[in-house]
């Protein structure tokens, strides 16, 4: 069978997008439906790839296009290449995702001198039919034949010039004949050749150039830049369409509508038009079109069929429609429509209200929106028009935007920010103990660190803004200054961060405020009635779980517990614990601590009750607490010289025989006390260089140090089974989770139990009632994936770590990798995501399912969940989906996200494919 390369939009497939391209397939529907379109007909894709590929039309397409010519001639009454009523054609691109303006088209196509004559003599408008004439030499010869637009724009500009005026509407017919004249002359000149007066010709060329846009630079560029592949849109097609005037008198209109505005979603008549002009008229802003609404004075009985044509559009489509309409001598015709492109607020809007109008049902409300798009919802963001110039950009590491003074540490972050300033806290990179900071700030910048570095990851759970990574900054704590190219930012200059692209500006810039609309609450609680998947936030502070709680957060996944350590009411405890020479003094340092991290927990519980709380054990290595050798060793070398002055300032004042005279406080400077700091240091730099590892992140942590200090997770289960104690009392009903980090054997996992058995029957013998909780651990290390069976027999849940398990799976330390090579990695599609963004389905998805299996095998009611970064991102989750996850687990901000994809990832869960290189 002959490929059939030719569809009048009578016989097209309208659902056929990839054949017909989008613009086509809509053309062949509508008329199908009885939407009055202009006669015409789609040539392939097929026939483009086939063009490309031979470099040469098919063999008889020509011969078919002219069969479909003499159709519309039929139809019409009209003769291509003929007068006294010639018939003129739009030749347009349209491939099957849309890519505006990538592509050529051509308008007026049939002009010649003949045709001409009888267009002149049919309107009687000679003025029109030049016009027409002068814009069809332009448009083919740019096109077709490839003549830049100045040749023909410094003729036109002339002759306005030589005339006297402004606007194109302002020329006569006379001076539209004389550049149609020097229009036909520039193409003899640049081409070499006659403009082609055999109007079939014209249509081959048309048809020819059209096909070779696809491969134009502007084509690739955007394919490139909007991930667009050949699976989603190979080669365009061309539609052949009779040219119907919008410009042929005041009962004539060109306009463009939106079925609902697409900046609130309103329901209502939304777009504008001209009269008396062409499509591109409108586009090209020469004129001010009016808003539609006014078409009820100026043309009633026509806004009514526009009416209708809207109604009839969205009842047909089930969606928003874009679409553009032409009124030729009081007839409307529908030129094109396609899905509309609408901001969040808009999206979430129609959907609700279009399942109330009973248009759509809910899954389709759900499926039409893209769960990114609503993190436009939860954020602040930039003014769109602010026009200031950026002075370095960084990794967008968590979206929002903010503005405030610069301040280079933590403690000034705080400071400040706690008397009600705003302020930016930036830093080379940040660590743990910088993070009462991060409350005081409205944004973090970091210099280094990719976006899951501790800035990334705690400003995202906290909902701030953060740009991470800007290398152009250079900070210099010391002179409380960042160098940014040729700018010096002092602190308390004011900068500001936008954390969804990267960019930090100089000054305030305003920003516009998220709010959270009504209708994305009743959307999110279709969605949540339609997920299997559960959808838990990290958090670890009542606050953050507050905020998570707001965004309709069904419990914690993922409370990491070292971030209580570094409160700043804690870490001098905290240090004394690491400090301990003796099981006592640490024990000492842990009862202290005891009471800080119940209180922790009963706050964070009764936020989340009744829903559960994971709460993970100490994790990271203990370095991490302390500053670092050399922070150490110039405070201790501040300290020597320090009490060198200590000491010089004693013996001049016994000198002077006046110490007892001198005030209590100046008195109190004493060489202990400096003594005692500088042994404290100095105690505290030998165990630094105790813990040093060369790779602490695979070092001892986690679990080992569970095991080697047994007495810090005690202090921890003590903690969490007291707060459910006392909770319990209080009548507030929790579920808590007890979490083990980065296991690898059962034994380990069968080692803290026992600990976790002998606290449980200790306290429920003080408190004389039964304790209900789940233990259960991370799988973050390939050797737990393995080993799953194993360590499901102990266990009544997983939690699936991707940060470290996609670390580990990939051998890759992940700030140096997204800090180094994974950009290129992506670029260069080696890599097509950043697997610590998107879950790599391919690889730790292949160890997910495995321990899945294995884990179920060994006990069938294993619940299991993912507290990684991926855990909000929407394809990983319909990953997590397909596996049969119990629940993700994602930063509070992120959660309306997740519930979105969770939802969507059933609807939509037969067509999953898991894919990636
Ligand atoms: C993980 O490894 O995925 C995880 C959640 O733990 P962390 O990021 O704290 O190492
Ligand atoms: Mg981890």
């Amino acid at each position: 069978m002959t490929e059939q390369y030719v569809y009048s939009f009578d016989n097209g497939d309208g659902h056929d997008k990839k054949l017909l391209g989008g613009k086509g397939a809509n053309l062949c529907e509508m008329t199908q439906i009885g939407i009055n379109v202009p006669p015409g007909f789609v040539i392939t894709t097929k026939a483009c790839l086939d063009y490309l590929q031979e470099d040469q039309l098919p063999a008889g397409l020509m011969a078919t296009v002219t069969d479909e010519i003499r159709k519309l001639e039929s139809a019409t009454g009209k003769t291509f290449g003929k007068g006294p009523d010639p018939l003129l054609v739009s030749v347009r691109s349209g491939s099957a995702m849309s890519m505006p303006g990538m592509m050529d088209t051509i308008l007026n196509l049939g002009l010649n001198d003949e045709t001409l004559a009888g267009l002149i003599e049919q309107t009687g408008d000679a003025r029109f039919a030049y016009d027409a004439y002068r814009r069809f030499i332009q448009l083919f010869g740019k096109v077709a034949l490839g003549i830049a637009d100045e040749h023909f724009d410094e003729h036109f500009e002339e002759v306005k010039t030589r005339v006297g005026v402004k606007a194109d509407v302002a020329l006569e017919a006379d001076h539209l004949k004389e550049i149609s004249e020097k229009f036909l002359n520039v193409v003899h000149r640049e081409s070499g050749k006659d403009f082609p007066q055999d109007v079939m010709l014209q249509l081959q060329l048309a048809v020819e150039s059209v096909f070779r846009s696809w491969m134009g630079k502007r084509a690739v560029d955007y394919r490139r830049e909007f991930h667009i592949t050949p699976d989603l849109a190979n080669g365009t097609a061309v539609n052949i369409c009779t040219m119907v005037f919008g410009n042929k008198g005041d009962d004539c209109a060109t306009g463009v509508g939106f079925t609902r505005n697409p900046g609130t979603g309103e329901n209502e008549m939304y777009g504008e038009y001209l009269t008396n002009a062409q499509g591109e008229d409108v586009v090209a802003g020469i004129r001010t079109p009016k808003p539609l609404q006014s078409m009820q004075q100026e043309m009633p009985e026509q806004f009514t069929q526009l009416v209708a044509l809207r109604n009839k559009l969205e009842s047909h489509y089930e969606e928003v429609q874009d679409y553009e309409f032409t009124i030729e001598k009081g007839t409307l015709y529908c030129l094109q429509t396609r899905n509309g492109k609408m901001n969040a607020a808009a999206m979430v809007r129609t959907s609700v209200e279009m399942f109330e109008e009973k248009l759509i049902s809910r899954e389709q409300a759900l499926l039409r929106i893209d769960p990114e798009l609503l993190e436009q919802l939860l954020h602040p963001s930039l003014d769109p028009d602010n026009t200031i110039a950026p002075i370095a950009t960084g990794l967008p590491a968590s979206p929002g935007a903010a503005s405030g003074k610069c301040v280079f540490d933590a403690d000034l972050a705080e400071k400040l920010g706690g008397a009600g300033e705003k302020v930016i806290l930036v830093r080379e990179e940040t660590r743990p103990e910088d993070i009462h900071g991060f409350f005081g700030a409205e944004g973090i910048l970091t210099s280094r660190g990719g976006k899951t570095s501790h800035a990334a990851v705690v400003a995202r759970g906290m909902g701030k803004p953060c740009v991470a990574g800007a290398e152009g900054i250079v900070v210099d704590v010391n002179l409380r200054l960042a160098h940014v190219g040729e700018t010096t930012l002092h602190e308390g200059d004011v900068i500001t961060l936008d954390g969804a692209t990267g960019m930090v500006y100089p000054g305030a810039i305003a920003t516009i405020q998220a709010h959270f609309p009504d209708e994305l609450r009743t959307l999110l609680g279709w969605a949540d009635a339609t997920a299997d998947l559960k959808v838990m936030a990290n958090a670890d502070t009542p606050d953050a779980a507050k905020v998570a709680r707001e965004y309709g957060a069904m419990g914690i996944g993922l409370c990491r517990t070292e971030r209580m350590f570094n409160a700043s009411d804690r870490l001098p405890i905290v240090i004394d614990m690491i400090l301990a020479d003796t099981e006592e003094d640490r024990q000492a340092a842990l009862d202290l601590l005891l009471p800080i991290q119940r209180t922790d927990f009963i706050e964070l519980f009764s936020v989340m009750s009744p829903d559960p709380v994971t709460v993970r054990l100490l994790d990271p290595p203990m370095h991490e607490f302390l500053p670092t050798e050399q922070q150490l060793l110039e405070q201790i070398d501040t300290l020597r010289l320090y009490r060198n002055v200590v000491r010089g300032r004693q013996t001049a004042l016994a000198t002077f025989n006046a110490l007892a005279e001198l005030p209590k406080p100046f008195n109190d400077l004493s060489e202990e006390l400096v003594n005692e700091a500088l042994i404290k240091k100095e105690r505290m730099l030998k165990k630094v260089r105790e813990l040093q590892e060369v790779n602490p992140m695979l070092g001892h942590r986690g679990v080992r140090l569970g095991i080697a200090y047994p007495e810090i997770y005690a202090m921890q289960i003590r903690a969490i089974l007291e707060a459910t104690m006392e909770c319990a009392k209080n009548g507030i009903s929790v579920s808590p989770e007890i979490m083990v980090p980065q296991v690898i054997t059962a034994q380990e996992l069968a080692t803290v139990k026992r600990t976790v058995d002998k606290l449980t029957s200790q306290i429920e013998a003080d408190f004389g009632k039964p304790l209900k909780f789940k233990f259960g651990t991370m799988i973050e290390t390939v050797r737990a994936c393995a080993r799953a069976s194993q360590l499901a027999a102990n266990v009544e849940f997983f939690s699936f770590g991707t940060n470290d398990l996609t670390q580990a799976v990939f051998s890759f330390s992940r700030e140096d990798a997204e800090n180094k090579f994974l950009p290129m990695y992506n670029e260069t599609e080696i890599l097509q995501d950043n697997p610590f963004e998107v879950l790599d389905v391919c690889g730790v998805g292949q160890l997910i399912e495995m321990a899945v299996q294995r884990g179920r095998a060994q006990r069938k009611d294993l619940k299991i969940g993912i507290c990684g970064e991926q855990g909000g991102h929407p394809e990983s989750i319909r990953f997590c989906h397909y596996v049969g996850l119990n629940y993700v687990s994602c930063s509070g901000p992120r959660v309306p996200i997740a519930r979105l994809a969770a939802a969507n990832a059933k609807l939509r869960e037969k067509e999953f494919v898991a894919t990636g290189n």
